[in-house]
């Protein structure tokens, strides 16, 4: 169908325009990114654009706009409706003002009425009220017209609403916009090829589950559109309430509540349409919808490749047709056959569905059906309340357990105390074995090698240093392992609505909550996990306070100091440090928030998916995805600084009659260690816990490896543990005192707790938000650090 869509006025599209001809912009086509762009570039209503050169086989065509040379892709230009009435046109020389504005009478007029018509559609599911709506609106008003597609058929009418002329079409109902029935097709095509200004959505509010799912698609397509939430008198007199003001902000779409039948809210209705028609209505904007990590992976593949065909873009949303490939869908195969990288984007699309498919055990159309009822649901829960919706039966009767009011917050406690408790005494068993095969190793190489430089290399820096990391792997990957099930379940999701207003408190998010929870296993992953955050200022603020949490790296330093230092007591001493942590992070961020963040942002919707029993395969697989992060640091930063450290340690080379301590003193270890001493004497350190906090930097880890080797005595039968409890001062004013007394032992888990996290964190941080942010982190939490522990050791000197 090609009517004319502003019937007594002659408009084109800018592409038809000849060399020299001159037009005024009526309209722009298109979804809202080519919109937004193209009118950065000037095409705005209102203004005219002269054709500089334009002839048939030239892509791109030159146009003048308010004093520019532009080129715009012929496939842009088509997206673009101008008028060139001889109105228009006797006025020219008036059109290439400065402003490009239109200061004579007639072409005002003119202008007037070209640019102040609206086409809108009228989109919703069957019965949920649009036929009544649109007799309503156009009631016997102008005229009412039928045309129709092959087997089905839309009415279209045109009337007044204040000086605007509303084109108003009733398309058939749909449940969603597939490719499964004749209307479903019919919707899209016209959607997609007529280009609405505006999109009402109706929705029957007493059925909102199954209506909201149109409303997604539509969404993705990232359209103009307004919900008319019709039937409200239904979802009134059900006793629900509905805080459709908050959704809208959630959709980033505006919703009026309307009864067509009783042609109530229908004038409101098109004053929000005639808003959004000129960008005037502050609720609309374009949200994505959160497909989860691994689906958004394959969306940015695909779209990789979409983008390289620049007027394929410009028609469509490169997001929509990426998720619509990965649902399989063969009408978006079929757009996309003239595009020149078709094989590849089809290769690719086939490659990353049957990925998702062996993650998830389903095909790809269910994964994102299912994605977008966890979207609905999320914004439902924090908005609608009162009679329950028809859900799912299974997931709303498990969620009215896990997000009970009395019962949620310690089922979920109970939770994490097993999770901690499990990854713990679970991972030490593996962690045992892989001890004694580190240790088999070492004396391996020991005794196949010759004495010298090389063997000290690869047995005390090399197999010592990294061998002393990697058997916390076990542990890492348990912990990861439960993080994955708890997040392929769907209980994570819920887990972040029942953190959600304590997180608000802390200036947070709800789903703040799942990195910070997996800061506690290592913090590398957790900063990339930030990602999921759509706002900016959560992600950044996440990022900061995420080092406070304590990751599985620092516990072999508690563990060893509280085994030597705090017999007993041992649970709760450990408790408190992790405590500190928990504390220091909540006050960092209600002071960053003040600070940094003052000005509020977009809500956004926490997503609820439908619970799913999980595949082995996608837990082992995020679960791998998060531990590799842990063995890459292994490879990389962690056996560089195992190897740095033991050569500062090992040269220069004293004599052969020192001591394994007394040749660290000498080296060159020893002494950036005496250099610092002056700046950690206050918190009740010395030179060589100087030493073990600096190797710290690289990793966490090694501080218990660099401790070992500093406080080795020389006696081969003496315990880690008996060395640091028996070590004493030698010589200075505290000669003969002893090292570490349980209030050093303390400052020093709090400081390593605090300080500086490690390299690969602040790295982390760098790529994931900026250097500034990165460095900020690095200052900021080992001035705190520093800071604290004076406090307590000072105040603990006291007693
Ligand atoms: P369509 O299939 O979307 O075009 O829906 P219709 O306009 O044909 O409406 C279906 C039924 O819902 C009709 O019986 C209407 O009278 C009724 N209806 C429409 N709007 C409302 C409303 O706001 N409230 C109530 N209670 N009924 C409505
Ligand atoms: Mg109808």
């Amino acid at each position: 169908m090609s009517v004319s869509l502003t019937p007594d006025i002659p408009c084109k599209r800018l592409s038809e325009l000849k060399t020299d001809e001159e037009g005024v912009i009526t309209r722009v086509f298109g979804h809202g990114s080519f919109r937004n762009r193209i009118t950065e570039m000037g095409f705005v209503r209102g203004k005219s654009v002269k054709v500089i050169k334009n002839a048939p086989l030239l892509d791109p065509v030159e146009y003048e706009i308010m004093g520019y040379r532009i080129a715009l892709r012929r496939a842009e230009a088509e997206l673009i409706e101008v008028t060139t009435s001889p109105e228009s046109r006797s006025s020219g020389a008036n059109f290439t003002t400065s402003e490009g504005t239109f200061p004579q009478e007639s072409a005002n007029r003119f202008l007037h009425k070209a640019g102040k018509t609206i086409n809108a559609a009228l989109v919703g599911n069957p019965n949920c009220g649009k036929t009544s709506l649109f007799n309503m609106a156009s009631g016997a008003r102008e005229h009412v017209g039928n045309y129709s597609g092959v087997t089905v058929g839309a009415k279209q009418a045109s009337f007044h609403h204040k000086d605007y002329v509303i084109n108003l079409v009733d398309l058939p109902g749909t449940y969603s916009i597939t490719e499964y029935s004749p209307e479903e097709l019919f919707v899209r095509t016209h959607i997609l090829e007529q280009m609405p200004d505006v999109v009402i959505n109706v929705i029957d509010a007493s059925n909102l589950e199954r209506n909201l799912y149109l409303t997604t698609q539509l969404i993705d397509m990232d359209l103009k559109v307004v919900v008319a939430l019709n039937m409200y008198d239904e979802l009134s007199h059900s006793g629900a309430q509905l805080d459709y003001h908050a959704l809208g902000r959630l959709l980033g779409i505006p919703i009026i509540p309307t009864i067509a039948a009783q042609n109530v809210g229908l004038t409101e209705l098109f004053d929000t349409v005639v808003a959004v028609f000129e960008d005037n209505e502050p609720i609309a904007r374009h949200i994505h919808i959160n497909y989860g990590h691994d689906i958004e992976r394959s969306i940015g593949e695909l779209q990789k490749l979409i983008w390289q065909d620049k007027d394929l873009v410009a028609r469509y949303s490169s997001r929509y047709l990426a998720i619509k490939l990965l649902e399989n869908d063969q009408t978006t195969l079929q757009l996309l056959q003239k595009t020149p990288n078709y094989d590849k984007i089809c290769a690719t699309a086939q490659k990353e569905r049957q990925l998702l498919e062996r993650i998830y055990g389903e095909e790809g159309e269910t994964i994102i059906a299912d994605a977008k009822y966890g979207f609905i649901a999320g914004a439902l829960e924090e908005t609608y309340h009162g009679a329950p919706r028809d859900k799912h039966a299974r997931t709303s009767r498990i969620d009215q357990f896990v997000t009970n009011k009395i019962w949620g917050l310690p089922f979920f406690f109970l939770l994490m105390w097993l999770m901690f408790q499990t990854t713990f005494t679970l991972g030490n068993i593996p962690a045992g074995w892989m001890e004694q095969g580190v240790s088999w190793l070492g004396n391996f190489v020991q005794s196949h090698l010759s004495e010298g430089s090389l063997r000290d290399l690869l047995v005390d820096g090399i197999i010592g240093g990294v061998g002393g990391v990697i058997v916390f792997l076990p542990n890492i990957l348990i912990l990861f392992f439960f993080i994955s099930l708890m997040e392929d379940t769907g209980y994570m999701a819920r887990a972040a609505f029942i953190m959600d207003k304590l997180m608000h408190k802390m200036g947070l998010h709800g789903k703040s909550f799942i990195p910070l929870l997996m800061g506690f296993g290592c913090n590398v992953p957790a900063v990339m996990a930030t990602r999921t955050l759509e706002s900016h200022k959560d992600r950044i603020l996440t990022m900061l306070i995420l080092p406070f949490m304590s990751c599985s790296a620092r516990l072999p330093v508690y563990v060893l100091l509280i085994s030597a230092f705090f017999p007993r007591h041992q649970g709760l001493v450990l408790f408190s440090i992790y405590l500190i942590g928990i504390l220091l992070a909540v006050g960092s961020s209600l002071l960053f928030k003040r600070l940094f963040f003052k000005q509020t942002e977009a809500p956004f919707v926490m997503e609820l998916p439908p619970y799913r029993v999980p595949t082995g395969r996608s837990v082992i697989r995020h679960m791998w995805h998060k531990g590799s992060q842990y063995l890459r640091k292994m490879g990389t930063i962690i056996l560089v600084a195992s190897v740095l450290i033991w050569a500062l340690g090992h040269y220069p080379k004293g004599d052969a009659s020192l001591t394994p301590a007394q040749q660290q003193e000498q080296s060159y270890i020893g002494h950036i260690g005496k250099v610092i001493e002056p700046v950690i004497r206050p918190l009740g350190f010395d030179w060589q816990i100087g030493i073990s906090l600096i190797s710290g930097l690289a990793a966490k880890e090694i501080v218990v490896s660099s401790m070992a080797v500093l406080t080795d005595s020389g006696d081969d039968n003496a315990s880690l543990v008996s060395n640091l409890q028996n070590l004493t001062y030698t010589e200075g004013k505290h000669a003969g005192e002893k090292v570490y007394t349980p209030l050093v032992a303390y400052t020093m888990m709090v400081f390593i707790l605090l300080y500086f996290p490690c390299i690969a964190t602040i790295t982390a941080i760098r790529r994931e938000a900026s250097r500034k942010w990165a460095l900020f982190t690095l200052c900021y939490t080992t001035g705190v650090a520093w800071i604290v522990s004076f406090i307590i050791y000072q105040i603990g000197s006291l007693f």
